[in-house]
């Protein structure tokens, strides 16, 4: 059975191996006929093991997926790669679903993606009982459990229609976050035995995650972005305010920008969504309604722009980066409006008394993520309840070699400016007072006559400026709420005034970009672009990032070298092999054509 499930991998999906815990769920589900709970990381390949069973079991495999925008990209991808499959949702006329049914009831799919609310239609219920249905594959499961973080009540059909259908199929449901809680949730809703549980980890080894603190936000983003100007990512807000002005900051900058929150039309959400999926824009400014099931593989970075609520939506919406398995980084930029923002919110947000201190439980442990001096990786573990992992060596704690330095005297002389501005200004009053600064409303209010006036003089306002964010990082100031924040020093910014506590701080981190310069690559990129154009399909259905990588990396001569390139199937070879060899071979004579012109 294994050979053969070997031998359907590398025709259809083109890879030369199972990934852990692939295979053990493909025995589970097609050997055993066990209902089966698959919990593997995001970009772990949790689609493969219900897509090979999809090949080897008669009938036609249902995958029940929360969300309509993913659906159709899997879809392509399946057809691309040229396994028959076909989704039925909301945004098909009537002719179409009709065709579609039609097919269905033909037995003619090997899969059909449906979102749970279908599950309640009593006409397509009684389609589905008739047809010859092998395995239903229960995607994003935690999504049935209220303790999740992404409960939806449709989930809740599942279990009704399995218990009416004349003969039940083998379940299998696969998620990326379960805490031990989830998971049970999941096992009892669907009636499932909680042994029957792959878990290969939660731990994703090519990201590297980041905490970013005392640095000015807006720079940080600029200048990453700078830096890394080819790559595809994501920015998160906590509210559609933010996402709208950093959107229009990056717009202004001549970044190809994107934005999406709950607040645009469903139109505008769509058509922004598809420009992000098809590159036509690199950086996807959102809140968290953007990306549930957002299967693009090439998310080279996640840039939380404030704190999220809880470390399952981080851990989520961090994990949309590098699902092809290539080098991406998670950063999140810590600040303590943001904790207190994100407080606002829950308050906002939870009436009743039991959830409002569980989700406050949930944001303090976010913000111990932020403040820990541990592996990053190892805490979210934790967190997830695995324990005893290694040390990632990846993240700004595992790498962090930076020198401390005392700056307790500049602390003082801010804290004591503040003081004596009677507390009552904000960060850039406080900061030109310090540099010396003549404008106007410095010198009407009198502060030039201040013993702290020009005190840094040595320094920019914007450099003092910074300094304060640093301070307020910290907790040596605290900043009030409202549209004109102003500055307290705290009970530990009054031991540093008199003496009691010393400041350190490390330097910034400096940046390196993600992924070094590679020509070959960005050339396959571009005709990667060409052909998903011509077919209507986002690039990444075409060939993953990973794929192009290697492909730079090997460059193939024949079609027979082409097969070894991972993601590169029968099917795919014989659609796109003689393009992307050709492109290889016009590389590889340019360059040697160079040489010969350096060496002459
Ligand atoms: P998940 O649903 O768990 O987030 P996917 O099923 O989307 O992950 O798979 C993530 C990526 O890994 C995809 O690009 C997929 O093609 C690739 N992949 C899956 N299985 C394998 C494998 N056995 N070998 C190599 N790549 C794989």
């Amino acid at each position: 059975m294994l050979e053969q499930a070997e031998a359907l991998l590398k025709q259809y999906f083109g890879f030369d191996a199972f990934r852990q815990g692939q295979k053990q769920a493909i025995e589970s589900i097609v050997n055993k006929q066990k209902d089966t709970v698959c919990i593997m990381p995001t970009g772990g390949g949790k689609s493969v093991c219900y897509q090979i069973p999809a090949l080897m079991m008669e009938g036609t495999t249902i995958v029940v997926s929360p969300l309509i925008s993913l659906m159709k990209d899997q879809v392509d991808a399946l057809n691309e790669m040229g396994i028959r499959s076909s989704f039925l949702n909301s945004t098909l006329s009537a002719a179409e679903m009709n065709k579609r049914l039609k097919k269905c009831e033909d037995g003619e799919y090997q899969l059909l993606y449906i979102t749970p609310e279908r599950l309640q239609n009593e006409r397509f219920f009684q389609l589905l009982d008739r047809l010859t249905i092998p395995l239903i594959a229960i995607d994003e499961a935690h999504c049935i459990s209220e303790w999740g973080h992404d409960f939806r009540p449709s989930y809740r059909f599942i279990q009704e229609c399995l218990n009416r259908l004349t003969k039940r199929p083998v379940i299998v449901a696969l998620t990326a976050t379960a805490t031990k809680k989830v998971h049970r949730d999941i096992c009892e809703q669907l009636g499932m035995n909680e042994e029957e549980t792959i878990f290969t980890g939660f731990a994703r080894e090519n990201l590297s995650f980041q905490v970013v603190k005392g640095e000015n936000s807006d720079r940080f983003i600029t200048h990453y972005m700078k830096k890394n100007k080819l790559e595809s990512g994501i920015i998160y807000t906590a509210t559609r305010k933010e996402a709208e002005n950093i959107y229009n900051r990056l717009k202004k900058q001549k970044i190809k920008v994107g934005i999406y929150h709950g607040g645009l039309d469903d139109d505008v959400r769509e058509e922004q969504q598809n420009l992000f999926l098809n590159d036509d824009i690199q950086v996807m400014v959102a809140t968290s309604a953007f990306g549930m099931g957002i299967n693009k593989s090439n998310v080279r970075f996640v840039i939380h722009h404030q704190i999220p609520r809880d470390i399952e939506s981080y851990y989520q919406e961090a994990g949309r980066a590098g699902r092809d398995g290539l080098q991406s980084e998670c950063i999140l930029l810590f600040s303590p409006q943001g904790v207190r923002m994100q407080r606002f919110l829950i308050e906002q947000s939870t009436e009743d008394e039991v959830r409002f201190q569980h989700e406050l439980l949930k944001l303090r442990q976010m913000v111990d993520y932020c403040h820990t001096e541990q592996c990053l990786q190892q805490f979210v573990m934790d967190y997830f309840d695995q324990s005893a992992s290694a040390p990632c060596q990846k993240c700004s704690n595992c790498l962090d070699e930076r020198e401390r330095e005392e700056v307790t005297r500049e602390a003082q002389m801010v804290l004591s400016c503040t003081v004596r501005m009677n507390e009552r200004f904000g960060k850039m009053m406080i900061a030109q007072v310090l540099a010396g600064s003549k404008n106007k409303k410095v010198l009407d209010l009198g502060f030039d006559r201040l013993p702290t006036y020009a005190l840094m003089k040595q320094q920019s306002a914007q450099q003092i400026s910074d300094f304060i964010e640093f301070l307020i990082t910290e907790e040596y100031l605290h900043m009030s709420e409202g549209a004109y924040p102003t500055l307290k020093v705290t009970h530990k910014g009054k031991k540093v005034l008199v003496g009691q506590e010393a400041v350190y701080k490390k330097q910034a981190v400096k940046r390196e970009a993600i992924q070094e310069n590679d020509a070959l690559f960005e050339q396959l990129r571009a005709v990667r672009m060409k052909l998903a154009r011509e077919q209507g399909v986002p690039p990444f259905v075409v060939f993953s990032d990973q794929t192009l990588k290697e492909m730079s990396a090997v460059q193939p001569k024949t079609e027979e070298e082409l097969l070894h390139i991972k993601g590169i199937g029968a099917q795919k070879r014989e659609k796109y092999g003689d393009v992307f060899l050709e492109e290889i071979r016009l590389f590889i004579e340019k360059e040697k054509n160079k040489k010969i012109e350096e060496e002459k």
